[in-house]
């Protein structure tokens, strides 16, 4: 659930209490196709168990699902004769996430469908190379901070860069 009183749609799929067409499904994880998709083959790769968003989740749980992204990627390509795709997580708010239940998107895609993750950023100014090798100096510190925490739930031990 997303907090205490929040209900969760995902969860209601999962379980069988509303309408769903699933494509795949194991022990972990299910797969079934986005209710309004950018184009036909739209498939969202869920957890069965309720984590919110990237920071919650397991890594081993994590690391399954974009296996299962891989493995479907190729069948979902040619199931909606579509070649390219975007493979997509929202993760919080600020970062687009509306449903509160950790979702992967594969995404088929087609010329003109209007749809767009437009990269590089037209908003963005190119920043200076100091402040890029700054970013990644701390990036690398935290990497080998031994008081780094691993994410919650994480059930294998990380190794530090
Ligand atoms: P988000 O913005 O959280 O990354 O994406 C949520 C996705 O879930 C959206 O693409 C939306 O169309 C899909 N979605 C929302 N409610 C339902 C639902 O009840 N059933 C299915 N199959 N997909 C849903
Ligand atoms: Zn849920």
């Amino acid at each position: 659930m997303n907090g205490p009183n929040r209900h969760c749609i995902f969860c209601d799929l999962i379980q069988g209490a509303a309408e769903v067409s699933v494509c795949y499904e194991d022990a972990n994880a299910m797969a079934f196709m986005d209710i309004q998709p950018v184009n036909l083959g739209h498939t969202l790769i869920v957890p069965k168990k309720h984590y919110e968003s990237l920071k919650d989740v397991p890594r081993d749980v994590a690391m399954h699902l974009f296996d299962v992204a891989v493995t479907l990627a190729p069948v979902i390509q040619r199931a909606s004769g579509c070649d390219d795709m975007n493979i997509v997580v929202n993760s919080g708010h600020q970062a687009g996430q509306n449903v509160f239940h950790y979702h992967v998107h594969l995404i088929p895609r087609r010329a003109e469908d209007n749809f767009d993750i437009a990269l590089p950023f037209e908003g963005s100014t190119m920043p200076d190379r100091t402040f890029l090798d700054a970013m990644a100096a701390r990036i690398i510190a935290g990497l080998r901070d031994p008081a780094r925490q691993a994410a919650p739930h994480t059930t294998r031990a990380v190794r530090a860069g």
